[in-house]
């Protein structure tokens, strides 16, 4: 294995994917419950103990929940930009540690590399982050209002990818939120919907691309029916056969996607 990622909770409730090299273990984000993140590290390969780094992308509840608490209890060096720092939630408390990252600059944590990039949101300073080891290489981009052509630059070239597809448009306009909100989930800094996900990866297709995982997934305004469908026609042609897809949900652990050179995952 050189890079394995694994989605432990995805959604509006609470986010965090384990990413894993030989040497390295990581978090991107912390937005559930200390406990129930610790129940499902349990689940994998990873120990909260032994994690090397927590990146957090944005200040939002549902990637920064658990944060503190964790950092603290576990010893885990913090990773995040200046703005995301200075906009959590008052009640985070301290980190272990921490380091501010500029978007656009890579850092190295073990044998990984990365390269935090901005996206547009309703964040103070948000990012995505290209994670890459030897070469190999996962993109994570969630909650973005519209793929810019800096997120499509980025993401070109990923072996893997966790990309949100956040919501059907037509369940969300019809369906119960107040219609400022659905104005903010639908805007340029507000969440890419399932036709918005499968455009970008049209045109972000490459052939040594391994596997696509749908995330940040609304219970209210999506349907795993509605992201399977909207995709169905990418899935089923022929240039996207060697793609595995899997569906990052609020309450289940995705499976370990592993990513081993050029073989598939
Ligand atoms: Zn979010
Ligand atoms: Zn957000």
């Amino acid at each position: 294995m050189s890079l394995m990622c694994q989605v432990l909770a995805s959604g509006s409730k609470g986010n965090s994917i384990l990413v894993c090299s030989p040497r390295t273990q990581i978090l991107v984000d912390a937005g559930t419950t200390c406990k129930e993140l610790v129940r499902r590290l349990d689940r994998t390969c990873a120990a909260p103990a032994k994690l090397d780094a927590l990146l957090i992308s944005h200040e939002h509840r549902d990637h920064v929940s658990a944060a503190g608490v964790l950092s603290r209890r576990f010893d885990i060096p913090v990773f995040t930009t200046r703005g995301t720092l200075d906009n959590l939630p008052s009640n985070t408390g301290r980190f272990s540690s921490v380091s501010v990252f500029n978007t656009g600059k890579c850092f190295e944590l073990g044998d990984l590399r990365i390269l935090p990039f901005a996206t547009p949101h309703d964040a103070r300073e948000s990012s995505g982050f290209i994670i890459e080891h030897e070469g190999t290489r996962l993109g994570i981009c969630t909650d973005l209002g519209v793929a810019t052509n800096l997120v499509k630059a980025r993401l070109q070239g990923c072996h893997g990818l966790v990309l949100e597809a956040n919501h059907d448009t037509e369940r969300l306009l019809e369906g119960p939120y107040p219609w400022v909100l659905k104005q903010r989930i639908r805007s340029s800094h507000g969440h890419l919907s399932n036709e918005d996900s499968c455009r970008l990866l049209e045109e972000i297709h490459h052939c040594e691309m391994r596997f696509v995982v749908f995330a940040h997934m609304s219970e209210t305004n999506n349907h795993p029916d509605l992201i399977m469908a909207a995709s169905r026609d990418l899935r089923q042609s022929p240039r996207w056969e060697n793609v595995r897809f899997e569906l990052a949900t609020q309450n289940e652990i995705t499976p370990p996607l592993e990513l081993n050179g050029s073989r598939q995952a």
